[in-house]
């Protein structure tokens, strides 16, 4: 036998069952953004490698270690695997000229990569369901992205494991004046920084609030609030969005140290968070990005979005015990004879036509082991074709989930249709 493969470390196959609430989770992820009507948008998965490094800033985590990053051996392109989904919506909103008339709500959902340490909650490919709004500047569309995602944990039955932390980053200048006082701050606390805070403290100190580590948490917490820097107007807009929560009965936290991993932010930033996952606790997270947009070449337009990790929402299902509703078929065929397939075949085809689930047993066997699977299906109905019962233009269905004696087998006449698929259904 040859070597057995495996998949790539840190990326995952998803399979049955546990693909069955993928599915769920996707279905109620279409509905959701169909009700606040957003569009959806698919981008390739590889990119030019410059889109990523000028979309989400050369001093954050993913461009400096995390991108899978190649040169195409055909023709020396550079390309990278998105290791996110913002940049790819913007260069394609600005390409295909989708923001000619005003703003655009979209969505996405997919696979991302990014080179990180393989553990619980954090992997190489992981999915992400992304919502972006753009042209769109005021806090009514950051409440509304918040509260979307608040109506999907209420939907997914998640609801009371989340919470909401919010802050405002503010605009370039208050920025600006708040690096000054950080980097004043965090230079004189220098021997309480990790080497990754020293190296960032004068490319990008900001980030060295965003640490995980707990070594640094008291130096960080002592560190000047970017939020003490921030002129009126940036402080009305963030008030709007509390507001607007209020008013729709959202609690939240303002969480000063939250900066977000990614450069582009401005104004609004937030992240849905759960104590349920460990040391992965963010769940969902987004802001508001004014310059993103120009930043990759388009014409200055505000925007909001959010992302959130698939697989983190899918442990946290788990967590709640929150099963994925199940599917089976409604009935599962089962065939006195194999010879009986050319018969059969047409028959279950029609009743699909119909909207009937019909599972077909294949590979032979007794009736005994047959019905055995057809238990096992999780069908409500046995469907069996036996060959008098063909020839008299009939077929058998039997109740598997009826009581004892409502479990004889009884015939139905295969025309018309309609009969049979009622009796289904
Ligand atoms: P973290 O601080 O956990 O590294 P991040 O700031 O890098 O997160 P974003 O780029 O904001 O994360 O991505 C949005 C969401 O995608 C995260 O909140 C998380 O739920 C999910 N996510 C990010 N990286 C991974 C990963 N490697 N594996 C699984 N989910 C991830
Ligand atoms: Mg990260």
């Amino acid at each position: 036998m040859a070597d057995k493969l495996s998949a790539v470390k840190g990326m995952n196959d998803i399979v049955p069952p546990k693909s069955a609430a993928w599915e769920w989770f996707e279905q109620q992820v279409r509905d959701l953004m169909r009700s606040y009507g957003y569009q959806n948008l698919r981008t390739p998965i590889l990119e030019y490698t410059p889109l990523f490094v000028r979309g989400i800033g050369e001093v954050t985590d993913i461009v400096e270690k995390e991108m899978y990053s190649f040169t195409d051996a055909l023709n020396g392109e550079q390309l990278t695997l998105r290791p996110e989904g913002t940049a790819a919506v913007v260069r394609a909103c600005i390409e295909h000229g989708l923001l000619y008339d005003g703003g655009k709500r979209l969505w996405y959902t997919g696979p991302m990569f990014r080179h990180e340490r393989p553990q619980r909650g954090r992997y190489r490919q992981f999915h992400q369901v992304g919502a972006e709004a753009l042209g769109f500047g005021g806090p009514d569309v950051d409440a509304e992205l918040i509260l979307m995602a608040r109506q999907l944990w209420s939907r997914l039955g998640l609801g009371d494991l989340v919470t909401l932390e919010l802050n405002c980053l503010g605009q370039a200048d208050e920025r600006a004046r708040h690096r000054v006082d950080l980097i004043a701050y965090l230079e004189r606390h220098a021997d309480q920084l990790d080497a990754d805070a020293r190296r960032r403290l004068h490319t990008n100190p900001l980030r060295v609030l965003d640490t995980k580590n707990p070594q640094m948490q008291a130096v960080v917490a002592a560190a000047p609030k970017l939020i003490d820097y921030l002129g009126e107007v940036s402080l009305a807009h963030f008030e709007g969005v509390q507001n607007l929560l209020r008013a729709a009965g959202q609690p939240f936290t303002i969480n000063p140290r939250l900066v977000r991993g990614l450069d582009y932010y401005n104004l609004t930033v937030f992240e849905w968070v759960t104590d349920r996952l460990g040391a992965q606790a963010t769940v969902c997270a987004g802001g508001r990005y004014d310059g993103l947009i120009e930043q990759i070449g388009g014409k200055p337009a505000p925007a909001c979005g959010w992302a959130l990790g698939m697989e983190r929402v899918l442990e946290l299902l788990i967590e709640a015990g929150q099963a994925a509703p199940a599917s089976p078929p409604h009935a599962y065929a089962v065939l006195t004879s194999a010879d009986l397939m050319p018969r059969a075949m047409p028959v279950c085809e029609a009743l699909r036509q119909s909207g009937v689930r019909v599972q077909l047993h294949m590979g032979g066997g007794g009736m005994k082991s047959q019905m055995k699977k057809a238990d096992a299906s999780g069908a409500r109905w046995a469907l069996v074709f036996g060959e008098q019962e063909l020839l008299d233009g009939q077929v058998g269905i039997k109740d598997l989930r009826g009581a004892q004696d409502a479990q004889q087998q009884r015939l139905v006449a295969l025309e018309p249709l309609p009969n049979l698929v009622s009796a289904l259904l």
